[in-house]
C-alpha cells in the first residue's frame, strides 16, 4: 500500500505515519527528516537545504525529488510506503508520478488531515522528540508517561527542531497554502483523495485511517 498523507505543519502527518509504519508494515518517508539528516550530516545537499529550512521556505523540487527517487528502491519500502511531507508542490506531484509509473508503482490513496489553522501554531511550538529514539510528544497533548523520560527507549534526551519557532510556522504556513495546497484538486482528479479530521484525539486519527486505508 502506497499513500500520501497530506496537511499543513503541525496537522499529525508524521504521528500519524508512524503508528501506521507500525500496523501495516509500510515505512515512512518523510522529506523534513531526510533533509534534517543531511543538515547533521554536513553534506552539500544538506548545506543547499538548511538556510531555506531555518527561513520555513521550500527547498527546491529537483532536491526532495532525488532523494525520495532513490528511498523508494529501499527494501524496506518493498510492502507500501506513507510519503509524509511530500509531494509540497504541483511539480512534486507530477515528478512523484513519473517516478512511480517508471518503477511500476501506483498511489492507493491521498488522505488529507482537515485542521483549524488556529490550532496549528501551538502543536508546532509545543513539538519536541526523543534525541535517541525519534519518538514524538507534545508539551500538552502527548506527554511522556514519566515526566521526562521516553516512553519508547527510557532516554532522558529531548530535542526541539529550529523552525518549530512562531515566526517560521507562518511562514511555512503560507508555504502551504500557495504552494501545497493546488495540489488536491490534483489528486481529487484522479479519484485519490480522502479526507479524515486532524482535530479529533490521536488515537481517534489513527482509527478514521485505519478504516480509510483497510477499505482501500
Ligand atoms: P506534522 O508531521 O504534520 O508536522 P506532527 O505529527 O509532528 O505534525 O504533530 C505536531 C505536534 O502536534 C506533535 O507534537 C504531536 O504530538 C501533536 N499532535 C499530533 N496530532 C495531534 C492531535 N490529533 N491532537 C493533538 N496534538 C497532536
Ligand atoms: P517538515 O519536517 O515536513 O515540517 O519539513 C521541514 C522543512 O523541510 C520544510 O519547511 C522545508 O523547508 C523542507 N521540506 C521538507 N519536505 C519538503 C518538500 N517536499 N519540498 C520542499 N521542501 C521540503
Amino acid at each position: 500500500m502506497n499513500l500520501i498523507l497530506l496537511g499543513p505543519p503541525g496537522a499529525g502527518k508524521g504521528t500519524q505515519a508512524k503508528r501506521l509504519e507500525e500496523k501495516f508494515s509500510i515505512a515512512q518517508l518523510s522529506t523534513g527528516d531526510m533533509l534534517r539528516a543531511e543538515v547533521s550530516s554536513g553534506s552539500e545537499l544538506g548545506k543547499e537545504a538548511k538556510q531555506l529550512m531555518d527561513a520555513g521556505q521550500l527547498v527546491p523540487d529537483s532536491l526532495v525529488i532525488g532523494i525520495i527517487s532513490s528511498r523508494i528502491d529501499d527494501e524496506d519500502c518493498k510492502n507500501g510506503f506513507i510519503l509524509d511531507g511530500f509531494p509540497r508542490t504541483e511539480a512534486q506531484a507530477e515528478a512523484l508520478d513519473e517516478m512511480l509509473a517508471s518503477k511500476s508503482l501506483k498511489l492507493d490513496s491521498v488522505i488529507q488531515l482537515a485542521v483549524d489553522e488556529e490550532a496549528l501554531v501551538g502543536r508546532v511550538t509545543g513539538r519536541y522528540t526523543c534525541a535517541e529514539c525519534g519518538n514524538g510528544y507534545h508539551d500538552e497533548f502527548q506527554k511522556p508517561e514519566v515526566e521526562g523520560v521516553c516512553d519508547n527507549c527510557g532516554s532522558k534526551e529531548f530535542k526541539r527542531r529550529a523552525d518549530d519557532n512562531e515566526d517560521t510556522v507562518r511562514t511555512r504556513l503560507k508555504a502551504y497554502h500557495d504552494q501545497t495546497a493546488p495540489i488536491i484538486p490534483y489528486y481529487e482528479a484522479k479519484g485519490l483523495m480522502g479526507r479524515v479530521d486532524g482535530m479529533a484525539d490521536i488515537e481517534d486519527v489513527t482509527k478514521q485511517l485505519e478504516k480509510i486505508l483497510e477499505a482501500a
